[in-house]
């Protein structure tokens, strides 16, 4: 057999996504997903591997054809460059309160999974479920009752291996959802053209919106500032609630803490994870369905219980979407595709500002992915936006006290000046 390329260029590019779509399909599970500076790297055993290239050619971290993909997967290449191909856009919740009200944004994804299970669409589905004895790590597994999809429901922010259940998946033959962030989806589509058998088995691809994951040192971080030893914390949400949530911690003497899910947000701001600053993929162009949260300005005023957003991209999934609305699992209305982009500004900034980033990558002599795929001509704002953004996670998220402390005193000092001359100012509620 010819030898070639492997995952190892890739990780050392610093090009992973820590998706773990190349431990997923290695045929000899010569990968494994190691927690390296809080997030997921794969490590390959070479006594194992044969260097068939399977894991370098589904990954995404090195690039994707969008393009060519989307011509083989649905015959044309999409127009719109922020959304992608698009066949329907609505907005909606779950129709059983309890789903909507403990779920991240309208429990649209967790309700959709539970009607194809019942109405005998799938078998199970691909989700992620905080781990009962590590409650800071998450677990993905294949859900196959209601109970299990609503196990998973809410958003992880912090790093998910989803697709090292590949192998799982094809070790049987069942007929499988998958439900990831949009590099998961990539990965899984990438899979799907190396293995045939994995294509057919997977019926439903569902992407969530996904502007940047977070580091799980974000998360320890994030328990620091509130005082909170990360061991001793035995269930940690990161959403649910109503909207737009709450994280709730529970300690093992009983406590719990209960803390805005915008505050959260706010603190894991400076652990995006590198990766995900090179991501052109805000909307997962290659799902059948995405779904977001609905920032909508009309909806939010009236949204305490959440809704979300939904662009289906396929046949099937607008199927999906009626005969579960239909059955009355969801309510949905549509939403003109202009009004989700007014309130989803980052899905065509990400376009415009990925060159801007690209290049600056490139001056400083770094890697960078290859995308086959239409992006927007970047501003000046651009260069000096990404400058400051990259300057912060040096400074916030690398061990560097000094220039934290240094960095929070002027930020504070700024926000003391914003607060006299802004009248009136909202607050956010402090944990
Ligand atoms: C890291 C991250 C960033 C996001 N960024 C945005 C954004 O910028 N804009 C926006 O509109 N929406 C964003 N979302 C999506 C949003 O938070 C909701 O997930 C989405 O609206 C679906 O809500 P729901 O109530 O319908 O889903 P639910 O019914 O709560 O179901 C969510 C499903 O997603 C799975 N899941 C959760 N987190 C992960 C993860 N990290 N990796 C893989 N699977 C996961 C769960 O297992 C569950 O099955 C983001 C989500 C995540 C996880």
């Amino acid at each position: 057999m010819k030898h070639r390329q492997t995952i190892g260029p890739v990780v050392k590019r610093k090009l992973c996504t820590g998706c773990g779509t190349c431990a997923g399909v290695c045929p000899r599970e010569a990968i494994t997903m190691a927690v390296k500076k809080g997030r997921y790297v794969p490590q390959l055993d070479k006594s194992c591997c044969n260097r068939c290239g399977l894991c370098h050619d589904a990954c995404p971290g090195h690039g994707v054809d969008f393009e060519g993909l989307s011509d083989a997967l649905f015959g044309d290449i999409p127009e719109d460059t922020a959304v992608g191909r698009y066949l329907g856009c609505y907005v909606g919740h779950a129709m059983d309160r309890g789903v909507r009200y403990n779920s991240a944004s309208g429990g649209i994804v967790s309700s959709l999974l539970i009607f194809a299970l019942q109405e005998g669409l799938i078998d199970g589905a691909l989700v992620t479920r905080m781990r009962r004895d590590d409650p800071l790590k998450p677990e993905p597994f294949i859900a196959r009752t209601r109970e299990e999809i609503l196990s998973a429901a809410g958003s992880k922010y912090c790093p998910v291996a989803t697709n090292t259940v590949i192998q799982e998946i094809l070790d049987s033959d069942d007929r499988i959802a998958v439900v990831g962030l949009p590099c998961h989806i990539q990965g899984i589509r990438k899979a799907e053209q190396c293995i045939p058998k994995l294509a057919k088995q997977i019926r439903y691809r569902i992407s969530l919106a996904c502007s940047l994951n977070f580091s799980f040192r974000g998360t320890e971080r994030f328990l620091e500032n509130l005082g909170i030893a990360p061991d001793s914390v035995e269930v940690f949400q990161y959403r649910g609630r109503g909207w737009p949530g709450s994280v709730l911690i529970r300690r093992t003497d009983g406590t719990q803490r209960v803390v805005p899910y915008a505050e959260c947000y706010r603190q894991l701001g400076p652990y995006s994870l590198r990766r995900c600053t090179l991501c052109s993929d805000m909307l997962g162009e290659l799902s059948d369905l995405t779904c977001g949260d609905a920032w909508v300005p009309q909806i939010i005023r009236t949204n305490e219980a959440g809704s979300s957003f939904v662009v289906s991209r396929t046949v099937e999934a607008e199927e999906l979407l009626e005969d579960a609305a239909s059955s009355d699992a969801v309510e949905l209305s549509e939403l003109a595709l202009e009004n989700l982009l007014a309130s989803q500004g980052h899905a065509l900034f990400k376009k415009r500002k990925l060159k801007a980033r690209m290049r600056l990558f490139k001056l400083a002599g770094r890697s960078v992915p290859v995308y086959r795929q239409k992006l927007l001509a970047p501003i000046r704002a651009d260069y000096i936006s990404t400058m400051k953004l990259y300057a912060a996670r040096y400074t916030l998220a690398g061990n560097h006290r000094l220039l934290r402390r240094l960095f929070h005193l002027v930020h504070r000092r700024k926000r003391r000046l914003a607060k006299v001359e802004a009248q009136p100012v909202e607050t956010m509620a402090q944990p």
